[in-house]
């Protein structure tokens, strides 16, 4: 047994969950791989949860971050003008947001992606005067009283003690034989249905903890217009779909809407330091100073590191990388589920968001466990953790993509034994 993972478990209150899966203390890390105090090499399948979509200490981001931080520029300065700061918002401007043709404000709400969910679900309140939000089965977005109110998942909400309210759950696409969204539109319409017209409609177009379930481009169409109807603001929380992960930088674009508000955080800063954006339409920026502040809002070395990562999307080569790649894990996976029947599997995902749900009880951990075992760090997602989760960095040289692939195949092999 290790010192350190005694100390660990002896003082750390019992909230902890990843050291639980993964129980093991680690030392370091390089791009898709990680070490343990044994000096044993896993492939990193999990990446932070989305936060390490480039990898573990990415060279280019190290290095404008070593530059920085030894010719002393600063650190922690609130929201004040800084240097890092304007060279980010430029940057991020002309990179992603005017090639796509989207006219966003920034803000920084804090440095997490539950206070990104939290300020689009205030700002949306304080737009329209209205108080509810529409928010979906399988939906995650934060662990605070307002972003867990609109998280679709009784187990966390059960964190909170008290039910929570304000919200209203409605089914996500894909997992009912009916349309959500007639219903919706039908309670919006009859005035007795005791459905108020919301402020804002929440929604993953890619549900990560829920368990990988891609929302179909016609469905988040129909989203949208629904809330153009309505005056209803769309709030995509691209938290964990987006800056790439699904294969595109937003994961909206592929489907082509544009929401009003955008949450971002994760993989934003690149380099796993805490960063969160909300992009809100110019129009919707009506906050007075000190409306929404907080003492970590903006960390330079994160926007240093921010401003090193969007040069990955410079040029769109990175979109084609991604794109076939991507290729590769879904024709592996599907072969698994081919191959070996007895595990009822199914293929989830979207470009590099992808799982395996199985509808076997417990397989999906133990799938999670044996690859661990075998030096392949992986996750499970979904309500009762049945779909084991792929997570790869997005620039994983496919040599040790298919490395990673072939343990999560002979784990499965083994298992079904
Ligand atoms: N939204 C989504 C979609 C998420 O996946 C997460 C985190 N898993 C959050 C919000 C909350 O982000 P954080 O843990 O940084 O507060």
């Amino acid at each position: 047994m290790s010192k350190n993972l005694d100390i660990i478990n002896q003082h750390e209150s019992a909230v902890r969950s990843y050291v639980r899966s993964f129980p093991k203390v680690f030392t370091k890390a390089k791009k898709h791989k990680m070490w343990d105090e044994n000096g044993k090499e896993y492939i990193d399948f999990f990446s932070g949860a989305g936060a390490l979509n480039y990898g573990h200490n990415d060279d280019h981001m190290q290095e404008k971050l070593v530059e920085y931080v030894t010719s002393d520029g600063i650190t922690h300065s609130l929201d004040m003008a800084s240097t890092a700061k304007a060279t980010f918002l430029e940057k991020f401007q002309d990179i992603i947001l005017k090639p796509r043709d989207l006219d966003y404000k920034v803000m920084f709400p804090g440095p997490t992606g539950t206070n990104t969910v939290e300020s689009a679900l205030k700002l949306a309140r304080k737009v329209t005067g209205r108080t509810d939000i529409i928010s979906f089965t399988g939906g995650f977005h934060g662990m605070t009283i307002g972003s867990l109110s609109v998280t679709g998942n009784s187990m966390k909400r059960k964190g909170a003690g008290i039910p929570l309210q304000n919200t209203v759950t409605m089914a996500y696409d894909n997992y009912v034989d009916h349309d959500t969204l007639v219903y919706l539109e039908r309670f919006l319409e009859d005035n007795g249905s005791g459905v108020a017209i919301p402020a804002a409609m929440i929604v993953e177009t890619v549900q990560g903890e829920g368990g990988i379930n891609a929302a179909r481009f016609e469905w988040l169409k129909k989203v949208e217009e629904l809330c153009r109807r309505w005056g209803i603001l769309l709030i995509i929380d691209d938290v964990q779909a987006g800056i790439g992960r699904t294969g595109t930088f937003f994961s909206f674009e592929a489907a082509g809407i544009k929401p009003d508000i955008v949450c971002l955080s994760k993989s934003l800063s690149g380099y796993g330091l805490p960063l969160a954006v909300t992009l809100i339409k110019p129009e919707l920026d009506i906050w007075k100073p000190g409306e929404h502040n907080g003492t970590f809002r903006g960390n330079n070395h994160a926007f240093v590191t921010a401003t090193a990562a969007l040069d990955y999307w410079k040029d769109g080569s990175f979109e084609k990388e991604i794109h076939k790649k991507s290729q590769i894990i879904y024709q592996f996976l599907e072969q698994i589920v081919a191959d070996y029947p007895e595990i009822k599997g199914e293929v989830r995902g979207r470009g590099f968001m992808v799982g395996i749900a199985s509808e076997v009880e417990g397989f999906a951990e133990k799938v999670a466990a044996r690859c661990f075992e075998s030096g392949l760090i992986m996750e499970t997602a979904g309500p009762n953790d049945e779909v084991f989760k792929l997570f790869p960095a997005l620039n994983i040289p496919i040599e040790d993509l298919q490395k990673g692939l072939t343990i999560i195949e002979q784990s499965v092999k083994d298992l079904v034994k």
